[in-house]
């Protein structure tokens, strides 16, 4: 038998990695709580048609990214490939149409069939907001606020930037697409074979090609600006507007544009020149078809989704683990008020270990290399006396201390020094 791998493009998170990831998605909590999100969990698995229908089959997710199968009852599912279909889904299916606006917060795992590399794998993880029923440009300019927010609370808000666009209304998208296959279609064979297949089915995505090939047709395509309706125009100058007066600096990059037809008016990318191909951080956009998609209510929508893996790669430095207390019992006898005192200090909520086995002078040795800032020494003679000896492994210092005052000597001497 050949011996067991992690399957291709999955990666275990162990140690800094996930401690990195951890903050990720708890800085988000913590940044979305500010905008008045609220967290949703959805299966990892939906009826297949929650994407194929939302996601549309010209899309790459669906045309060759999706994992999908049959269970046992002969049910077609698919692992998530991402976010808003589902949280759309579960807007239509919890009866909550009723109840908007939603603004909703998740994060966990999504699945792409792609050829991993740095950045890229086929498990990956997205935290993401969906602000369902507000149809204004200032719920835009909130949202986008909020993805800026989140940056800046990872620390790497300078490193990002924020590009927009707007898809405008639909006749403006039409009038666009148009131009884009009369333009595209005179070039037709200096374009990619991938390209070539979407100029028929949705020649908007060729914009948001990788292909070298495609690049340089790209940068001198129409763009939608000449085709905005008046409507358009206003929603786009209000977005605008209302990013202005909350200090949301942005480029307009008339390049960007989200591939699929629910989405109109604006689309934004924050992206990093750290990361190589794999540089878009956080993406989204107006999604104002999706949800009467799932067989709702027409329901304007708007949202983003970011990658925690990128995210995690940024991140100057992980916060350090708070450092443990270690308590060392000297021989078998000292085994029942060592644990006593050990629970007693994780019980006023200091983390604290013990080592399970070896000689006082081993034990001494693994208190150091987990960095404990503390070592709790419990032997037979200060059990006696109701005692235990705090050596303070930093500075050396040693002081004996009553065994159910160890909890507070460690809270005081951990408190901030003046
Ligand atoms: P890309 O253009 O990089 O393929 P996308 O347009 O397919 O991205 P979205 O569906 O908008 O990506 O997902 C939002 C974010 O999720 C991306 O900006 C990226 O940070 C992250 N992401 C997408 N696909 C992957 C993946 N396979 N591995 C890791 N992160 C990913
Ligand atoms: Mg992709």
């Amino acid at each position: 038998m050949s011996s067991l791998q992690p399957v291709r493009g999955t990666h275990d998170l162990i140690g800094e990695e996930r401690r990195r990831f951890n903050h990720v998605v708890e800085t988000a909590r913590r940044i979305v709580s500010l905008y008045g999100f609220d967290e949703w969990s959805t299966p990892i698995f939906e009826d297949t048609r929650v994407f194929s229908r939302s996601l549309g089959d010209t899309s790459d997710v669906v045309s060759k990214e999706m994992y999908t199968f049959e269970d046992r009852g002969g049910e077609s599912l698919t692992l998530r490939p991402e976010g808003t279909a589902a949280i759309c889904r579960a807007l239509v299916t919890n009866g909550l149409t009723q109840s908007l606006p939603q603004k909703v917060f998740y994060a966990g795992p999504m699945f792409r069939y792609e050829r991993p590399q740095k950045g890229r794998y086929r498990q990956f993880h997205q935290i993401g907001a969906e602000l369902l029923g507000a149809a204004e440009p200032l719920a835009d300019a909130e949202i986008i606020a909020m993805g800026r927010d989140v940056l800046g609370a990872l620390g790497i808000g300078d490193e990002v930037v924020l590009e927009l666009n707007t898809l405008g209304d639909t006749a403006s998208r039409d009038a666009w697409r148009t131009a884009l296959i009369t333009y595209f279609s005179d070039r037709r064979d200096d374009l990619s074979a991938d390209s070539q297949t979407r100029l028929e089915r949705n020649p908007l995505r060729i914009l948001d090609s990788k292909a070298q090939q495609d690049r340089a047709l790209v940068a001198d395509a129409p763009t939608i600006d000449q085709f905005l309706t008046p409507e358009a125009q206003e929603f786009w100058d209000g977005l605008r507007r209302t990013l202005d007066v909350m200090g949301v600096p942005f480029r307009h990059n008339p390049r960007i544009v989200r591939g699929l037809d629910y989405y109109g008016h604006t689309a934004f990318e924050f992206v990093t020149e750290r990361l190589g191909a794999q540089g878009t951080v956080l993406a989204g956009g107006r999604y104002d078809g999706l949800v009467a998609e799932m067989g709702g209510p027409a329901t304007p929508a708007i949202g983003w989704a970011g990658g925690i893996e990128r995210l995690s790669m940024l991140l100057a430095e992980s916060p350090a683990d708070p450092r443990p207390v270690a308590v060392i019992p000297m021989g078998a006898d000292a085994q029942a008020a060592g644990l006593t005192v050990l629970q007693a200090i994780r019980a006023a909520g200091i983390r604290a270990e013990t080592s399970y086995r070896g000689n006082m002078k081993r034990r001494m040795e693994r208190a150091n290399r987990m960095n404990a800032t503390h070592a709790i020494v419990v032997g037979s003679d200060e059990i006696a006396r109701g005692v235990v000896q705090v050596k303070d492994l930093d500075s050396g210092q040693q002081a004996e201390v009553a065994m159910d005052g160890v909890a507070d000597f460690l809270r005081a001497g951990s408190a901030p020094k003046a």
